[in-house]
């Protein structure tokens, strides 16, 4: 083992052996925005061996105060973020492997997507994800530690299927749509992203290593700007659960998925097509150019047209900025992408 890894390994509880299965593990990382972003470098600096990294989203300006992958330029070519983020952490360490998934994770790939990972890690910025992550990983067993985090203030909690309370024990019903604030309403500072993301590490790294007796089993409240930390202790699985005591999976499970979302932190909605497709972005490039200005790169290709921007990707989802109105992003889709 190289030189590399020399003062983690000189770290007691992870050790030669501990090093050696960080090397032979796969991890999710669902999301990378801050939380995302953050994750992602410090498992690669860890040395975890695999990173499978699921993003919807390019990276903007907006996301260069806090997202610590990303750089002027990545924002100036608008790269998905999967996609900057794997070529950022090749440069951080060459010697694993990184696999950048652009694509809205829904009820139609969750299940693949945990596939084969040892862990799951969310960096979502919604909790319609959170549940639908919390019913696919409490279906197949497999760990995963929820984080969040707005403003100053941030929350986590690892979810040990059948050993600890889901996501669902805790928050029985999800919040409401507009009842919570989000980055876009109430902002968010970096500090928080650290605090939440460095404790979802910290723990990743135990779960890795094996040594699950010093997971925190708690849910872990932190607010970096008045002071506060809190750290309620979590017992037993709920067994009047829906997802984990009665194994009802609502969200995995659902006829329809939401194909339209309003973006946390932008002024922007998301709309996915409402069967899987492959954009010929060439072709599309061509046929909106008398439209209005209109730039491609490998991954997708973006229309600026009445004060609106719609960037649409290769697998037919389209990110229309300048509104937070589903129905006119609807509107503008039809209208440039069809269906
Ligand atoms: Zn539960």
């Amino acid at each position: 083992m190289n030189e590399r890894y020399s003062r983690q390994i000189l770290f007691p509880e992870i050790g030669r052996a501990g090093q050696e299965k960080l090397l032979n593990s796969r991890v999710l990382l669902v999301g990378c925005g801050a939380l995302g972003a953050a994750h992602a470098e410090m498992l690669a600096r860890a040395g975890v061996g695999k990173l499978r990294i699921v993003d919807r989203d390019f990276v903007e300006f907006t996301n260069l105060q806090r997202q610590t992958l990303f750089k002027e330029s990545d924002a100036a070519e608008r790269l998905p973020k999967a996609v900057a983020a794997k070529t950022r952490i090749g440069e951080i360490n060459s010697e694993i492997e990184v696999e950048a998934i652009v694509a809205d994770v829904n009820n139609s790939n969750v299940e693949s997507l945990i596939d084969g990972c040892d862990l799951v890690l969310d960096g979502t910025d919604n909790f319609h994800v959170r549940y639908l992550l919390n019913d696919a990983c409490v279906k197949h067993a497999k760990t995963w530690i929820y984080g969040a985090a707005v403003s100053s203030y941030g929350t986590t909690m690892t979810i040990i299927p059948g050993e600890t309370p889901c996501l669902r024990c805790i928050f029985d019903e999800m919040p409401d749509a507009g009842s919570s604030p989000t980055c876009d309403t109430a902002g968010v500072i970096m500090p928080i992203i650290a605090t939440v993301s460095a404790t979802q590490v910290a723990e990743a790294l135990k779960i890795l290593v094996g040594d699950t007796k010093s997971l925190h089993r708690s849910l872990m409240q932190f607010d970096v700007w008045a002071n506060d930390r809190q750290r309620i202790k979590l017992g037993e699985p709920n067994p009047d659960c829906k997802t984990c005591g009665e194994r009802v999976f609502e969200f995995l499970d659902a006829e329809t998925q939401e194909f339209s979302a309003v973006l946390c932190g932008r002024d922007a909605v998301q709309i996915a097509p409402p069967k899987p497709t492959v954009i010929d972005l060439a072709g599309l490039a061509t046929r909106l150019g008398s439209f209005g200005d209109v730039k491609q790169n490998e991954y997708l290709v973006r229309l600026s047209v009445d004060g609106h921007e719609v960037t649409i990707f290769a697998d037919g989802r389209a990110i229309v900025n300048g509104t937070d109105d589903i129905s006119a992003a609807r509107s503008l889709y039809s209208r440039y992408v069809g269906n």
